[in-house]
């Protein structure tokens, strides 16, 4: 079994890698901005658990791609759960072995040790900015949570989880694509300037042009008997294609087949050009996108998704959420051609892709 639940994560990401044969294990993957924890991710979690058991749903390790609103938010409270539960003395809620996850500052460490301490004053100050002291806040909640509760962190990595990085789960082989050497490159580079000019706003400028969501975040290929996922968070996808060819798994001669992919950040045209398809090619395209707060996913993207493969290739899109816009342009795109589109209805707790039937 190799499954993907895509939860309602609304204008975020939120998932549940499960695989194996006899034990289930199961990667949960990012939050989901404020309301999904309750909504959806909540109830999810709790039907993993034994039905009239007393075990607490378990969870082999939580990844958080990147420390951004709309993938943090749900993370930050399930860990608040698990700490309150804690403090009270009580059963904890959920059993979770692990956290997979890379602060900025640890990025910017990689490469330049004590770079991150010395810019941390101009980051604090840059805190006023409502969207870097969100970040800022998050990551340290999640860090915090994770050293109370005792989980085991990126150990299996031996460190941050960057390009080349790589850990067994059981049967499940997690290679990690990004962030890439370039990508750590242009972050240094960030905190160096900011440094040098003593000057929050180049922190600030970072955090809202969104490079610093798209620089850090977090880019696993799954591989579980020969089926495999890539899943980007909201990575940048010239990022994506470096460090697959760094690391040998795409070259000139054809493109990387895989049998998931999760379209970096939410679809949008920012993040991907049609090249991109050109060079990752899926039996299952997933985007994570409620299309409200953004205009994701980006009819653009779409377009090249579609115009990279033969008309009478067989594949799906799939979709988190009802987007007009979007699905108008799928079915455009879908005359004389062989896709199918797949959305998740309003009552369904999830859109569930298991990869293992070719489509
Ligand atoms: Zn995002």
């Amino acid at each position: 079994m190799y499954t993907f639940d895509f939860l309602d994560a609304k204008h975020g990401d939120c998932f549940l890698v499960r695989w194996g044969t006899s034990d289930e294990r199961v990667m949960l993957v990012d939050g989901g901005p404020g309301g999904v924890y309750r909504a959806s991710l909540r109830g999810r979690l709790q039907q993993l658990g034994t039905p009239g058991g007393d075990a607490p749903p378990h969870l082999d390790v939580v990844c958080l791609s990147h420390v951004d609103d709309d993938h943090a938010d749900g993370l930050v409270r399930l860990f608040r759960d698990m700490r309150q539960a804690q403090q009270d003395g009580d059963a904890l809620p959920y059993a979770v072995d692990a956290l997979w996850f890379n602060s900025v500052e640890e990025l910017v460490d990689k490469r330049a040790p004590g770079l991150s301490a010395s810019v941390k004053p101009l980051l604090e100050r840059a805190a006023t900015d409502a969207a870097v002291a969100a970040s800022y806040q998050q990551g340290r909640d999640i860090r915090n949570a994770a050293g109370a509760l005792h989980l085991d962190g990126n150990a299996p990595f031996g460190g941050p989880l960057t390009e080349g990085a790589e850990a067994t789960l059981g049967d499940l082989d997690v290679t990690v694509v990004a962030p890439d050497e370039a990508a750590l490159e242009e972050l240094e580079e960030r905190w160096r300037k900011a440094k040098q000019r003593g000057d929050p706003d180049v922190i600030t400028a970072a955090y809202s042009d969104s490079s610093v969501p798209n620089l850090s975040s977090i880019v696993l290929l799954l591989r579980h008997e020969d089926r495999t996922a890539l899943l980007t968070g909201d990575a940048r996808g010239d990022h994506i294609l470096t460090g697959l060819r760094d690391l040998g798994l795409l070259d000139d001669s054809e493109p990387l087949h895989v049998d998931l992919l999760k379209l970096p950040h939410h679809g949008s045209d920012r993040n991907v050009e049609a090249g991109f398809f050109e060079q990752v090619r899926a039996d299952h395209y997933v985007v994570s996108a409620d299309g409200i707060r953004h205009h994701h996913p980006n009819e653009d993207t779409l377009r090249w998704l579609v115009e990279s493969r033969a008309p009478d290739d067989e594949y799906v899109i799939h979709l988190t959420n009802h987007i007009p816009f979007a699905e108008e342009e799928l079915t455009r795109l879908s005359e004389g051609r062989a896709f199918d589109v797949d959305v998740r209805e309003p009552a369904e707790q999830a859109l569930v892709v298991t990869i293992g039937d070719r489509p």
